[in-house]
């Protein structure tokens, strides 16, 4: 690994993004396909990983995304991305996506959601990213957050890991959802 990088601002590394949204990226419905979204968003998370790392960047996870107002054709689209923590290797950007009625102006908000990024070298191994100064109330905030998602992460990964999916515990949990219980195709 190379040698312990400098520390950066989370203003470093922002990233803006607005697009006008075109019929061609419409899913069936008449409303803008969620995987174009997604796609743009990945984009965008890479642009400011790779910024704040220097280094290429893979998607490791994307914490939720809840679409949670359709987008319009003709809308305009604007992603705001920016470092909320960072690891060792890896860096978690958060991006706010808004879509704008540019006609009345009206803004609505479709989604926030938290992409891990890892920094990769030339050789592909994983690389040391800079650290991250926390220059606002609001860059210590979602600092703060992102290490509460990832302890609770953790946590449910600890929880599910010490539960057998068939111990008298794990039944119990099924109880009241939709769901029949038909164990009769098990091979193991
Ligand atoms: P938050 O994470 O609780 O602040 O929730 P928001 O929905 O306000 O924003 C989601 C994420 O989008 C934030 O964590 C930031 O990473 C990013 N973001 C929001 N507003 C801005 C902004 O004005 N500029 C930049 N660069 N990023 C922003």
């Amino acid at each position: 690994m190379a040698t312990t990088p400098a520390f950066k601002t989370t203003r470093d590394s922002e990233v803006f993004l607005s697009m006008l949204m075109q019929p061609s990226h419409s899913n069936f419905g008449g409303k803008i396909h969620g995987g174009y979204i997604l796609s743009l968003m990945d984009q965008i998370a890479f642009a400011c990983a790779s910024k704040h790392s220097g280094t290429y960047c893979v998607t490791a996870s994307v914490d939720t995304v809840n679409f949670r107002n359709p987008i319009e054709i003709g809308e305009l689209v604007t992603m705001k991305a920016s470092i909320n923590y960072v690891g060792r290797s890896s860096m978690v950007v958060g991006i706010r996506v808004e879509s704008e009625n540019i006609q009345s102006g009206f803004v609505k908000h479709c989604n926030s959601s938290y992409f891990t990024m890892v920094a990769k070298d030339e050789a592909g191994d994983t690389a040391l990213v800079p650290g991250l100064v926390l220059a606002t109330e609001s860059d210590v905030n979602r600092f703060l957050k992102s290490v509460r998602r990832l302890e609770a992460k953790q946590q449910n990964r600890k929880i599910q890991e010490s539960l057998h999916p068939l111990s008298p515990t794990s039944l119990a949990l099924l109880e009241g959802y939709n769901i029949r219980l038909n164990l009769t195709d098990q091979h193991e």
